[in-house]
């Protein structure tokens, strides 16, 4: 009945009908933690760009971010940056086609592989993403968190069993698609959902208590200084080291604000630790505040005037000195892009 169901109600999306094992595996990196209408826009473009793993894995590491920008969780980027060299170079450009093969290359999780095997293999191999452990808890009544290990293996399992044989790829879309668009995390739509009449949690009224959520702590906040350095009309900016967090993308100089110390003299330390620059620090033009997955961040942005110091990149991959025009072409994170966007603004009157 979910494949019935699927062959009229399948979402359109542009990866779809497609089993080129390249663009599933684009489309399916671009859609962990994002939504398929953020996401089309974003791969019509990189598929333009880097049509193909040879040419992915050619390309600079800048560009592939640059295309990435906007879209946030940039490690994905990186990796599959890094996993089209390896392929090109260690496996004769050939995506592997099993799931343990898949596992091996940087960024592809149990989930990816899956997809990838499933939707352009033809393989008999489940996937488990949110929407699919949503629909499986529902339907059978699973009432442990699904994070929790125990559940997660369970889940799989489940996934797994009911794989139709020859038909996964189809299956698991079909799951994801239900799960998407059906049997949604608040107000399931249990009146039109194929497979209401197997569901444990709508005969017992649970629908809407199930999955069960794991405890969440509160998400630690750290209040960041950075400065705008200005020196004849250019700005310096500088690039993170490519491992961690943002790894690879350009940003203005600064950092965490320690115990007891000023905002101002907070960025004029940053910069110097971070590029052996001294700063003289002014007005404060805008203050930014963004979630990240693990902690949320308050970012005071300072107008700055370069004193002293030649640029080094000290606790940076590099740095540059650039017009405000030319910010366009670097690859910065969304809350620096809102700090170009306050530069940009003219300023408050009154
Ligand atoms: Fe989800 Fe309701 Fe369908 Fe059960 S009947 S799978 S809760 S939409």
């Amino acid at each position: 009945m979910l494949l019935a169901w699927f062959a009229t109600h399948e979402r359109q999306m542009p990866w779809r009908g497609s089993p080129d094992p390249y663009a599933v595996w684009v489309s399916e990196v671009m859609l962990q933690q994002t939504q398929v209408a953020t996401v089309t826009p974003y791969y019509e473009r990189f598929l333009r760009r880097f049509p193909d793993v040879g040419a992915l894995a050619r390309a600079r590491l800048d560009d592939v971010l640059k295309t990435w920008e906007g879209l946030g969780y940039y490690s994905r980027a990186r990796n599959l940056h890094a996993a089209a060299k390896t392929i090109v170079a260690d496996l004769d450009g050939e995506i592997p086609r099993t799931v343990e093969g898949l596992c091996e290359l940087p960024g592809i999780g149990r989930y990816t592989a899956g997809a990838i095997a499933s939707i352009a293999f033809g393989l008999d191999e489940p996937v488990l993403d949110g929407n699919v452990a949503r629909v499986l808890s529902r339907v059978f009544l699973v009432r442990t968190p699904p994070k929790e290990p125990r559940t997660a293996t369970r889940l799989w399992d489940l996934a797994r069993e009911l794989l139709p044989k020859g038909r996964a790829g189809e299956f698991n879309q079909a799951l994801m698609d239900l799960g998407a668009t059906v049997c949604t995390p608040r107000k399931p739509a249990c009146i039109v959902c194929p497979i209401a009449p197997v569901c444990r949690a709508r005969a017992k009224g649970l629908q809407d208590a199930l999955p069960a959520k794991s405890r969440r702590k509160p998400l630690p906040h750290h209040e960041i200084c950075v400065g705008v350095v200005r020196k004849k009309g250019r700005v310096l900016i500088d690039r993170r080291k490519p491992e961690g967090l943002l790894g690879g993308l350009w940003e203005f100089p600064g950092g965490k604000r320690r115990k007891g110390e000023s905002r101002e003299a907070c960025v004029r330390r940053e910069v110097l630790e971070e590029l052996g620059v001294r700063a003289r620090v002014g007005e404060r033009f805008a203050v930014v505040r963004h979630a990240y997955s693990h902690f949320r961040v308050t970012i005071h942005a300072f107008e700055c005037e370069f004193e002293s110091g030649r640029p080094r990149a000290i606790r940076c991959a590099a740095w540059k000195w650039v017009r405000p025009r030319e910010f366009v072409r670097f690859a910065f994170p969304a809350a620096n892009r809102r700090i170009i966007a306050a530069l940009a603004a003219p300023p408050a009157s009154g």
